[in-house]
């Protein structure tokens, strides 16, 4: 951590906040662990951080969205707004996109710059360290809502602090039952805490002939993949039953070897998930949020203050915890 000057100049189009609470993400992790893909993409000396809340203190000479003293949030994948898939209502990839804090200066800082293309209005009555978790809410918000779950059975597999949002937010829109499976004690805990209804440790049992037994041999209708681990992903294929649905959003650090056929020939759709959609999902978590169908405090573990950043990065490298904010 050091001191750095608080940014000067706004482009027309940006917007300067006074950042209130920021989360920690997978990501950031990564970035903090400098791993093979870290130094390959990130540029130094650059801010980390992209998941925050916080208000705003100036704005550039052609923002309209927001005024001084607004409480805002921000989709973290920035848009050209110019590309083809901008064009055809497909700004969350974008062909151009850059990332907050892994492409240009992010908001693990008092003041961040960030473009009005991405901010997001809170609710007012929404606590700020709540907001600061939205953006990881999104993607579980997305992967439960690429496929209909209402009524159907679910695995997830992965209960990392994504996971167990997913969990609630499949709760939500009517799912049942879920089944969660996870290797760590502590986050099938959180799991069960945040409504799971059925838990596995495929370290510990036989996961796939426990699912079968839960959903009377059939399989489950859907699995959400939320651990990027190859033997949950393979688990997920072999425990959906013929026509069901895998969302996929947890990301494999090596290629995964995978029985195509076995997918062919029980007919199922595979949907990839990247970021949220802009804005759709935002108003559907929003949606979510403001009417209390999701509780966040079942998921955010830690709030910290940001000279003690250390701390929370270490409980994410340890898995003892669902989300963790920094107070900034
Ligand atoms: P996380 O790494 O904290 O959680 C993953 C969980 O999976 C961990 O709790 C881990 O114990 C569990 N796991 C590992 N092996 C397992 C196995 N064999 N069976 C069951 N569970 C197992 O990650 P997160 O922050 O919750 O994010 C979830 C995933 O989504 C990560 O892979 C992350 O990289 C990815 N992600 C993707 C996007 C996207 O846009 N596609 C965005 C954010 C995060």
């Amino acid at each position: 951590m050091k001191e750095v000057p608080v940014p000067e100049e706004l482009k027309d189009d940006e917007v300067l906040i006074k950042v209130k609470y920021a989360s920690i993400c997978g990501t950031d992790l990564h970035i903090y662990q400098w791993n093979e893909w870290a130094q390959n993409r990130i540029k130094t000396p650059q801010i980390g951080g992209h998941e925050f809340s916080g208000e705003v203190v100036r704005v550039g000479k052609n923002v309209k969205l927001v005024k001084e003293g607004d409480f805002v949030s921000a989709e973290t994948h920035i848009p050209c707004t110019r590309c083809k898939m901008c064009r055809t209502g497909n700004m969350h990839i974008c062909l151009n996109m850059e990332i907050l804090g892994v492409d240009r200066d992010g908001i693990f800082a008092e003041y961040a710059k960030v473009p009005e293309v991405v901010l997001w209005k809170n609710d007012p009555t929404l606590p700020e360290y709540m907001a600061s978790v939205q953006e990881p809410l999104g993607n579980a918000v997305f992967t439960v809502t690429s496929g209909d779950v209402s009524g159907k059975s679910v695995l997830i597999t992965g209960a990392g602090p994504i996971g167990v949002m997913t969990v609630q937010v499949a709760k939500a829109l009517g799912a049942g039952p879920i089944i969660v499976s996870e290797v760590k004690d502590f986050r099938l805990d959180l799991a069960k805490k945040n409504g799971a209804d059925y838990l596995v440790n495929p370290a510990k049992e036989d996961a796939y002939a426990k699912i079968m037994e839960i959903t009377h041999h059939e399989g489950v209708d859907c699995v959400l993949e939320m651990s990027g681990n190859e033997s949950a992903f393979n688990l997920g294929m072999k425990a959906v039953i013929p026509g069901g649905h895998i969302s996929i959003l947890g990301l494999f650090d090596k290629n995964v070897s995978l029985d195509i056929n076995a997918g062919i020939f029980k007919n199922i759709t595979m949907y990839g998930i990247t970021g949220r959609k802009m804005f759709e999902t935002w108003y559907k978590l929003s949606s979510l949020l403001n009417t209390k169908k999701i509780d966040l405090d079942k998921i955010i573990t830690d709030v910290i203050p940001f000279e003690d950043w250390q701390i929370g990065f270490d409980k994410m490298e340890e898995g003892k915890c669902g989300k963790v904010v920094l107070k900034i």
